[in-house]
């Protein structure tokens, strides 16, 4: 059985309590997170291979009809026993382009959310946008209705890139629309960059960070460019016509964000994650943490009752189906989760976050100590020095942020 070394770094010490202190287990396994996917946009980046589609914006409110019925349907299903409903701390409003609906639609939702779960009093309720599909009028009427936290997918500050990348917007229109959210009352902003793009320097990032860091967002997510089949981008890739940047470019890019993002008083709570304090997203956490959610939408995920499933994935057949009353689940993707798996699934994401995975909780959660739990599995790695335990949480260690991968093979179920 592996004891892991102590902490020979003070980073988690900076952490601040509110990271660190939670709910009890028992209580968080008896919420539900919610997520709605919207599933439009404009126009389609390169780069995307999500679940969203351009040119069926006519689709929408048939869509905003069928998601109000799963809500519903959802509510229904997930109450407890006693017939009280199911306690939400989160919602999130994916995409797509959520901001591409209407202040109404946006608003009916919502009321439906409330209605079918009980939505917590502080619930952070969270809303993705595009700059350039914002108005100062749309985004006072998204406050008014209740939306607190605004995530932009701001991607970078240099207009060449973003053309590259296929968005809509410019450089111009991601100052203006944090703030019309400010004049809107927003005060809690994420703004998503990418890295290791096609032709990115080492000096675009920089600017980019800079120019991001004037607007005092309270929340940043940046991820490094992955090429997903069936993406331009990869049919450019494998024609030569694009080259991403390599993983040394990468790492530099991660590691300056990092200092910079830091010496600017935010911090990584998660490997892509940066917040001031108290600005955390508490709904990206709950996947962090493992805990339960439950997604509504074309091509949805959920993980609710010991069960991971996806909703159909087709918006013109997630709607017919509604229609006739049927629960959108694909039942050839829907999978019991058993006690091994979701072991080492709370395992894998908790190492992910910088507070780590806190090892009393998990042994309450499986009735097993941790340690039981990976007999010999983590050994190499921790010989390696890539974690490291401090108190009651076992977190990877500043090595092991770069290795992660090493760390989170070992933790698959056999
Ligand atoms: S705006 Fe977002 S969801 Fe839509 S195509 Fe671009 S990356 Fe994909």
């Amino acid at each position: 059985m592996t004891s892991f070394a102590p902490a020979t770094t003070q980073q988690r010490d900076l952490l601040p309590q509110e990271l660190l202190r939670t709910e009890p287990i028992e209580d968080l396994l008896e919420t539900a997170s919610l997520y709605l996917h919207i599933p439009f946009c404009h126009t389609r980046c390169y780069y995307c291979d999500f679940n969203t589609y351009a040119g069926i914006l006519p689709l929408r409110e048939p869509y905003v009809r069928a998601l109000l019925h799963e809500i519903e349907l959802a509510g229904l299903q997930a109450r407890h026993p006693d017939g009280t409903p199911r306690r939400s701390r989160t919602i999130f409003f994916g995409g797509g382009t959520p901001s591409l609906l209407t202040v109404a639609q946006i608003t009916r939702l919502l009321d439906t959310c409330r209605q079918a779960f009980a939505l917590d009093s502080e619930a952070e309720i969270t809303l993705e946008a595009n700059p350039g599909t914002l108005s100062q009028e749309q985004l006072v009427g998204i406050r008014e209705a209740g939306i607190n936290r605004l995530s932009m997918g701001a991607q970078s500050y240099d207009a060449a890139l973003l053309q590259k990348l296929g968005r809509i917007h410019n450089p111009d229109e991601i100052t203006q629309a944090v703030q019309f959210a400010r004049a809107a009352g927003f005060t809690s902003i994420n703004l998503d960059f990418m890295f290791g793009l096609p032709d990115q320097t080492m000096q675009h990032w920089r600017e980019t960070l800079d120019r991001a860091l004037d607007l005092h967002p309270e929340h940043f997510s940046l991820y490094s460019l992955i090429i997903e089949e069936g993406t331009p981008f990869h049919q450019w890739v494998a024609e030569k016509r694009i080259t991403p940047g390599d993983e040394d470019l990468c790492a530099d890019m991660y590691e300056y964000a990092d200092e910079r993002l830091r010496a600017a008083g935010y911090i990584n709570y998660e490997i892509s994650n940066w917040a001031l304090p108290g600005h955390h997203s508490r709904h990206n956490l709950t996947y962090w943490q493992n805990l339960p959610y439950i997604g509504m939408g074309a091509g949805a995920s959920s993980f609710f009752g010991k069960k991971r499933y996806t909703d159909e994935r087709d918006p013109q057949a997630y709607i017919k189906r509604l229609k006739s009353d049927e629960i959108p689940v694909i039942e050839s993707e829907s999978e019991e989760v058993d006690q091994a798996q979701a072991m080492s699934e709370t395992a894998f994401l908790g190492l992910r976050t910088a507070m780590g995975l806190h090892l009393p909780t998990f042994e309450r959660r499986f009735a097993q100590p941790f340690a039981q739990f990976v007999g010999d599995r983590l050994h190499i790695v921790d010989e390696a020095g890539l974690l490291e335990q401090v108190g009651d949480w076992l977190r990877l260690s500043q090595r092991g942020r770069l290795l992660g991968n090493e760390v989170f093979l070992r933790l698959l179920p056999d």
